[in-house]
This record gives C-alpha cells, structure tokens and sequence, in this order.
C-alpha cells in the first residue's frame, strides 16, 4: 500500500464509487505510480508481479478516459491466457460499472461467432489472447480504427509462450496515435526490444518484487521422497487446516491423481488443467471463488488469471521448472495486504531447481520439518470440522458490485432501429428512476438487453410493461442471465 489516496488522483464520481464499493480504499504502490501518468496519456513500462493491483492500475485510467459514447472499442488489452482475458474483463467491467463501460474478452475456444456478434454491439474495451484478436483483425470482426490504448500484460509469458511475434503483428495494425503500456513481472531482452520499437519514451515504473514475495507470504521447503507427498499433502492440510488451498502440480496426470487422492479422502476439491473444456475449466474457476470448495488442484495454466482475494495457503506438491513460475505460483496468495503462506515439496533431487528459484526471488526459502503423527493428530477434528463446512467468502467483489441490478430484456432491438438513447430517454422518465441507474445496454438485432442499477430493477420493469419505447410496444421481462 502507499501513502497516497484515491481522492488525489481526482476521479470521476462514478469510478470512485465503484472503488469504494470493491473495498480498495488506498491504492497500492503500483497504482500510486501507474495512475497518475496514465492519466496523462503517458506511454508506460511496469514491471510488477501479478497480486500489485497492477489490473486496477490501468484498468481505473481507461474507465476514466474512455468516451463512452464512441461505439467502436477505444482500449485493447492482450493478455497471454484464456483465464486473465476474462479476469482483466471483469476488473475493467467493475471498475467501469457506473461509467456502463462495456468490455469484452476474446480468445480462443470460444465460438467465433459469438464473439463476432458482441463485438457488433458497443464495446469500449476488449480483452483478449493474442491468437484470437488476430483472428478477429483479419476477418474485419474487430475494428481498431478508434483504439487509443493498448495495454500488454504479463509481458514476459508472452514471451515464454511464443506470443510475442503475433503482438508484434497486432501492434502493427493500431494506429499510431495510441498510449501503450507494457506490464510484465520480468523484462526480457526480447520485451526491452519490442518496447524500444513501438513506444514512445516510456517511462519506466518499478515495483519491487519482494513487497509481494515476502512480506505478506510465508515460504517454507519440505524435502520429501516422491512417493511419501500424498501423505505429506494430507499432513501439511490437516496441520495447516486452512480456508482455502490451492496445489500445484507439474502436470495434468499428477493433478488427476491428486485430485483423485483428495476427493476419495474426502477433500472439498476441485481440479483445474488445460485439458479440460474451456467451460468446465470456467466453472472451476467459479466455483473456487463463489466458495464451493476450499482445495483446488490445478496446473501452472490456472496459476495465472486466478484472482480469488483469500487463498490462504499455496501448496508446490511439484517444485515449478522455472523459476518465474514459482513467484506466479506463490503470488496467488498473500494478495493485497492478506497473509498467506506458500510450502513447496522438494524430493532430494530438485535441490537445483530449488537453487535456481532461490536466486530468483532473492531469499533463501526457510525449510521445515514434515509434520510429526502427533500433530497431525492433534489437529484432526479441528480439520474434519472444517472440511464437512462451506466455505465462507467474505469478499465477492462482482458479487459485490453487482447488487442491486436487474436485466431486463425487451423484445425489440437494431431492427426496429431503437438506439441505447432511446432506451434512456425512456427509462429515465419513470418517476423515480435516473440516467444514473441506468447501466450497461446491449442492443441486438431483435432484442436489447438493459441493466437497472439500485435496486431500481422492479421499479422498471413494472412501468415498462406498460410504456412504448420510441412509438413501439415491446414485451419487457427479466432477463435469464
Ligand atoms: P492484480 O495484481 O491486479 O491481480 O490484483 C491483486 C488483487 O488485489 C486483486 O484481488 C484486486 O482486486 C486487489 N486490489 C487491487 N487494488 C486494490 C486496492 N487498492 N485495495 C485493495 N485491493 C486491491
């Protein structure tokens, strides 16, 4: 956190209400130094471990200057996973909700057509992998006449993934006139150079690492042999009992068999790796945050794009092969301000690996001992009281924000040549009803969809039914999803 408040950046009302509502209420260090410039429209390059607030940091200047009136998107942010591109879409469109910015992820899996029709529609922002964005340049589905901002986060995986020809590409194909800020936990070669090329005089931010690292996370090393971790796994948990624990392991049959391990014992678990279906990995994902389940047992893939405010323990059943891993890995938990607590398992093998971290990250990371059979028994029945309750979230933010909306679904849209005005102009006639509560609006060919905020959704709804819309009659209810 820094000393600086949210209250000096001089922030629209709406943005500051969204901030208040999400609970950020001082800003962090990389949102002290990222604002401030970006408000300015200065090109930028930060380097900071994801868990900063570094999505907030440029996702609260884009809601600020993004005119919402323009239809065609003003900001595009590239994004290395499937995972971040709808985390980032979801920070923007929270942070945005009372500016109604409209934001949209793209990537790949996901039917193109779907995408194609919603980037028809208004959309300020759009999130996505690289892959699908170009897929969507080239078959003239996404417009970038108008993009003002160009965000490119996490950088460095980027890189690691084999991206970073393809953001060339797309760099290629924005106009020039743009702010570009680069956001990456490490800065490559190959990044410094891309930055060079297509910036102009960046001003380079750093926030250091170990803020995240250290201060707010414990790591601890337990050496152990293969085939002793599943029961060193169910040790650690009953010692450590925690709310919610995720594992991470090197591969997807690792994770299988610690899932299956998990789930016969019992475990509240759930899996994640890439070869499951994009909608099963999303519901995972879901779920974790809703508090379904407290033990997630996932690859490197979910380590990034999981923003879940209270992991309160990281377990490294598989010591990470590469080092950056490891921070992105330890990064999930110990999250802005919380405390967490990171124990990686290494067999008597992986002293090298281990080394190579070690020097990465700048400490040595303190070893401990397995837990004895007395303290496991010990904390026995505090664990099985746990594991037979919900877990309790206490901090859903889009839950949070979303309170008091309503969607309302009208039955008429582009083709009887209604306009998002025509709904406002109407809506905000309703004694008692504003522009201020209106939100997002979605106007398809034969139907539109409407966010009510407030609390105001029944209000609405009631007077719709019997109010015409531009001249025309429309059936009006609430929208399923
Ligand atoms: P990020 O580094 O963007 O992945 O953010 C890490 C976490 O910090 C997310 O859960 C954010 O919602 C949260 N966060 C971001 N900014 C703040 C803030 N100023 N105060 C409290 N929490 C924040």
């Amino acid at each position: 956190m820094s000393d600086k408040n949210f209250a000096d950046f001089q922030l629209s009302k709406e943005i500051t209400r969204a901030l208040t509502i999400l609970k950020y209420d001082t800003p962090t260090e990389v949102q002290s130094k990222v604002i401030p410039l970006a408000m300015k429209n200065q090109d930028l390059v930060v380097k900071s471990q994801t868990g900063s607030g570094k999505t907030a940091s440029f996702s609260i200047p884009l809601c600020e200057r993004i005119e919402w009136e323009e239809k065609k998107p003003q900001a595009l942010i590239l994004t290395p996973t499937r995972e971040l591109a709808v985390q980032v879409r979801e920070d923007v469109t929270n942070i945005g909700r009372f500016k109604r910015i409209k934001a949209l992820a793209v990537y790949g899996k996901e039917p193109f057509t779907k995408q194609k029709e919603e980037l028809n529609q208004k959309t300020h922002v759009v999130v996505g992998t690289p892959g699908r964005v170009i897929d969507h340049i080239e078959r003239g589905t996404l417009t970038l006449e108008k993009i003002k901002y160009l965000i490119i986060d996490e950088a460095d995986e980027m890189l690691n993934m084999g991206f970073i020809d393809e953001v060339e590409d797309i760099i290629n194909e924005l106009p020039s006139n743009r702010v570009t800020m680069v956001f990456s936990a490490t800065l490559p070669k190959d990044v410094e150079n891309l930055c060079h090329k297509y910036m102009k005089d960046p001003v380079n931010i750093d926030i250091a690492a170990s803020g995240i690292t250290t201060d707010t996370i414990e790591h601890r090393l337990i050496e152990v042999k293969e085939g002793d971790k599943i029961s060193l796994l169910k040790d650690v948990t009953v010692l450590e009992n925690p709310d919610s624990c995720l594992i991470f392991c090197r591969t997807k049959e690792h994770v299988d068999n610690v899932y299956t391990e998990l789930d016969e014992a019992n475990y509240s678990c759930e899996r994640l790796h890439g070869g499951l279906e994009q909608q099963d990995r999303f519901a995972v994902m879901d779920g974790f945050k809703m508090g379904n389940f407290r033990y997630l047992v996932a690859t490197d893939v979910a380590a990034r794009g999981i923003d879940i405010d209270q992991v309160r323990l990281v377990i490294n059943y598989d010591v990470p092969m590469e080092k950056e891993s490891y921070v992105h890995r330890t990064g999930r938990t110990g999250r802005a301000g919380n405390k967490g607590k990171a124990i990686t398992f290494a067999t008597p093998f992986e002293g090298k690996f281990v080394k190579a971290i070690e020097k990465y990250i700048g400490f040595e990371i303190p070893a401990m001992e397995a837990p004895s059979s007395q303290e496991v028994e010990a904390g026995k029945a505090a664990f099985d009281e746990k594991i037979s309750g919900r877990r309790v979230v206490r901090n859903n933010k889009s839950a949070r924000i979303n309170q008091g909306i309503m969607k309302l679904h009208f039955s008429g849209g582009k083709k009887k040549k209604l306009r998002a005005i025509d709904f406002v102009g109407t809506i905000a006639k309703i004694p008692g009803v504003t522009a201020e509560d209106i939100g997002i609006i979605t106007i398809q060919d034969h139907l539109s969809y409407v966010d009510i905020l407030n609390g105001k959704g029944s209000l609405v709804l009631q007077a719709m039914e019997n109010t015409t819309i531009k001249g025309k009659t429309l059936k009006v209810s609430k929208a399923l999803k």
